[in-house]
């Protein structure tokens, strides 16, 4: 009865649920084990009827046209570009750290020695991930990226993965380097926004569709079995024939059995406030003080007129399969080895595709997985042909 089955409501799983039901005509059903759709990108209305993002902040944003005018399709758009706080020393500075940073934490001669230092050895409107920075040979640039890695980045990161930045993949720091600029956003993608009925909107345009039934609360495993040695897929137990899309975490999919791969975990904490906004931005880091690392303001996000708000403080955790969820990959080359075995064991399986943050244990942005989806689509969902 179905062509393909999909693990996950997540973007990966319902972009390519929404390809194949609307570009081949195929069935597809799509498996998911929470009580709702959407993945890590759900947002719903809490009890004061203020949307929140119940798995923390997601703001769009991406450099591909391709992308933003294939979510286009399902949404139009809040213009939205996300800035954050951090706080050093008792002050609000933005990160990421820049010029007007530096101007604002330094005193007047000297951050303009830093200023012109920077720009002459890097550029102005160019970006320098901390560690880089940190092997400046320059002594004030030593110092300035001595300063911004002990006030921005050592408490952070040693409350958000337990480790210090440089026993991270450098990619992650990287994500927020340094900004010679005076752009205080957190991104500079070209096309940025915020969903204008939410997330969960998004995804009931895709996944409604006559080509794709949803199963929720179900754990694929509950009317899946694969036998990896004969490539044998069983739904509902009858062979099925067509092709699995996987988008849950590739350890749990093979039992566990070379061990678990390493995941860093969230606990979220929603307070509600009677009063309009409390923030100054949609989200302020927390670098040394409390022992969360952000706490993010929806309606800055959102732009909702309420009388009351609502914000998120996270709380980083190691992941324990069973009592949280596995938010983030941490990448380092033990645990990319560790993922590579079992994603051999998959390899020769052409009825299998694995994609996602989870099933790639990728450190994905949505843009990038919506991205992965299409192409995936394009190059070897598609050729196999459109219902006659
Ligand atoms: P997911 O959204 O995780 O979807 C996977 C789905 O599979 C889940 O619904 C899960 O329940 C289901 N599943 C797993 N195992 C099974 C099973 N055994 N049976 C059935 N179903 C199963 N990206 C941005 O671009 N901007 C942001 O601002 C941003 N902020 C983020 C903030 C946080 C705190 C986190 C954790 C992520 C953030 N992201 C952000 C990343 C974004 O969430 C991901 O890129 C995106 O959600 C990945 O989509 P996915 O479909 O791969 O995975
Ligand atoms: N980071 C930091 N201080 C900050 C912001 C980021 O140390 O004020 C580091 C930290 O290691 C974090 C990483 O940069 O995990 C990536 O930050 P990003 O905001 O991209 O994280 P995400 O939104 O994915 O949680």
């Amino acid at each position: 009865m179905f062509d393909y089955i999909v693990v996950g409501a997540g973007f990966a799983g319902s972009v390519l649920a929404e390809r194949i039901a609307s570009q081949t005509q195929r069935k597809v059903l799509v498996i998911e084990k929470r009580n709702h759709i959407g993945g890590n990108a759900f947002d719903s209305f809490d009890q004061k009827g203020i949307l929140i993002h119940n798995y923390g902040p997601h703001i769009f944003h991406t450099k591909m046209e391709k992308v933003w005018d294939y979510l286009s399709k399902f949404t139009s758009w809040i213009n939205y570009h996300h800035e954050v706080l951090g706080l050093i020393d008792g002050q609000k500075v933005p990160i990421p750290f820049n010029i007007n940073s530096i101007h604002q934490v330094f005193p007047g001669t000297i951050a303009e020695t830093l200023e012109k230092k920077l720009i002459n050895t890097f550029g102005y409107n160019k970006k320098v991930p901390i560690l880089k920075l940190k092997e400046s040979d320059d002594e004030d640039l030593k110092f300035l990226a001595e300063y911004i890695y002990d006030k921005v980045f050592l408490g952070y990161t040693l409350k958000q993965w337990g480790i210090t930045p440089e026993e991270l993949d450098p990619s992650v720091t990287g994500r927020v380097p340094v900004y010679i600029s005076k752009d205080n956003r957190y991104f500079q993608d070209p096309y940025q926004g915020m969903p204008k009925e939410g997330y969960t909107k998004i995804f009931e345009n895709m996944l409604f569709n006559k080509n794709i039934k949803v199963m929720l609360n179900t754990d694929y495993k509950e009317v899946i079995k694969i036998d990896f040695d004969t490539g044998e897929i069983k739904l509902f137990n009858n062979i099925f024939k067509g092709k699995l899309i996987y988008t849950g975490a590739l350890d749990y999919f093979l039992d566990y059995k070379y061990g678990k791969l390493p995941y860093r975990s969230l606990q979220f904490l929603f307070e509600q406030f009677d009063s309009d906004l409390i923030q100054e931005v949609g989200t302020i880091n927390y670098p040394s003080d409390y022992n969360y690392t952000r706490v993010t303001e929806f309606k800055h996000l959102t732009r909702q007129v309420a009388s009351s708000t609502t914000i998120v403080k996270e709380f980083s955790q190691d992941y324990v399969p069973g009592k949280n969820e596995p938010y983030y990959p941490i990448k380092n080359d033990s645990n990319q080895e560790l993922y590579r075995k079992y994603k051999d064991e998959v390899r020769n399986m052409n009825n299998i595709i694995l994609i996602g943050r989870l099933a790639e244990y990728q450190y994905y942005d949505m843009d990038m997985v919506i991205a992965k989806a299409l192409k995936i689509f394009d190059e070897k969902i598609l050729p196999e042909g459109k219902m006659e």
